[in-house]
């Protein structure tokens, strides 16, 4: 650390200057160098400097001991400082602490150059809040996207006040167009300044004459708009999609935020959806099963004429490579799986009965469980 500068030096006075002139200067200096409103280089660092200074040359005992030993005397082990560094809004200043309401009155407010139109605002620019929304699709919806129209509340800037809340802008009265607000917390450790959000008028700095009657003064208004939305092909249940810029307007010139669209698709009467794959179930009938046949399939691409092999049983599966769901974002195919289910007639004509019974006496194939149970029966 480069070695102290001369408390005298620092705030400027010489060595006999009187308790007045030394707070005068403080004063001065304390406004040229504040953090919060200074624009020269390291503002922080002399502000803290000058806070140094004041706190020892307006305390008549220290001053007195600076006097005689220097630096050594109000800072050394067991000079009693009242403060170690520490920076703006944490510092016990050892210092009475009276003098340092008036001087920030001074620094905030009494007509002190800062705020109103300065750029130094203290309410920052916040990005608007996202929306999410629940979209029903249909089946066909979802496989083959769409295009949509929703209507939704959205959050906008006021159109009758361009956002500003009101009319006849003025300089806040309570935080004098700074935002925040001062105040002293004196505890045993020293007094401690803390600043706050000014309540008056939000940490904007300004109010107005005229509160709007859109928006009441809050700058935004909720209104019911309908935003068309591309849903790109093969949207699987419970995915979203975001649309970014779409949610709520921000505040202080802060980004809209944006929506986001959870997909809900409804059950199709035959298809079954995995992922990008589909499942039908098509049922035959024995003959059908037993000898073969050609059968038309209904894709999502429309029929398909496909051969069923003689000897088909019930859950026996075809696949139909590409005829799944198009996923257009992540270009991929699904495939789709025609699945078998025998239907064993409940009602039989005279004729057809004659067919299963003279059937019945032909060598069918014999099961392993007719061979176990004749292999059982001659064990007896
Ligand atoms: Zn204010
Ligand atoms: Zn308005």
């Amino acid at each position: 650390m480069a070695t102290k500068r001369d408390y005298y030096e620092v705030l400027g006075v010489p060595k006999n200057a009187s308790k007045d002139e030394i707070k005068s200067a403080f004063r001065k200096l304390a406004k040229k160098y504040h953090p919060d409103i200074s624009k020269e280089e390291n503002a922080e660092e002399k502000f803290k400097e000058v806070q140094e200074a004041y706190s020892v040359l307006s305390d008549d005992n220290k001053r007195q001991r600076y006097d005689q030993f220097g630096h050594a005397g109000v800072n050394g082990p067991g000079a009693g400082s009242g403060f170690g560094g520490a920076g703006f809004g944490g510092a016990g200043f050892g210092f009475d602490a009276s003098d340092l309401g008036d001087i920030f009155d001074d620094l905030f407010g009494g007509g002190f150059g800062f705020g109103g139109s300065s750029s130094r605002t203290r309410s920052r620019a916040r990005k608007g809040s996202d929306i999410l929304m629940q979209v029903e699709l249909s089946f066909e919806e979802a496989v083959f996207g769409c295009e949509k129209d929703f209507d939704l509340d959205v959050v906008s800037e006021c159109d009758k006040c361009n956002g500003l809340g009101g009319f006849g802008e003025e300089t806040c009265k309570r935080c004098h167009g700074s935002g925040t607000i001062t105040s002293e917390q004196r505890t045993i450790l020293g007094s401690f300044m803390t600043k706050t959000t000014c309540p008056e008028c939000a940490g904007k700095g300004k109010t107005y004459k005229e509160v709007c009657s859109k928006c009441k003064g809050r700058g935004q208004v909720k209104s019911r708009k309908t935003i068309t939305v591309n849903v790109p092909s093969g949207i699987d249940n419970g995915e979203r999609l975001r649309v970014p810029g779409r949610g709520h307007a921000g505040e202080n010139g802060g980004a809209s935020g944006d929506l986001y669209l959870e997909f809900h698709i409804k059950e199709h009467k035959f298809y079954e959806r995995d992922g990008l794959d589909i499942y039908l179930e098509v049922p035959i009938n024995m003959a059908e099963a037993v000898l073969g046949c050609k059968k038309e399939i209904p894709t999502i691409y429309g029929n398909v004429k496909l051969t069923i092999p003689g000897g088909t049983d019930s859950g026996d599966k075809q696949r139909l490579k590409g005829k799944g769901i198009k996923d257009s974002s992540r270009r991929r195919t699904g495939d789709m799986y025609v699945i078998f289910k025998v239907i064993t007639p409940k009602k039989l004509s005279r004729d057809q009965k004659k067919l299963f019974e003279s059937l019945s006496k032909t060598d069918l194939d014999d099961s392993e469980i007719d061979r176990f149970v004749r292999f059982t029966k001659n064990n007896d």
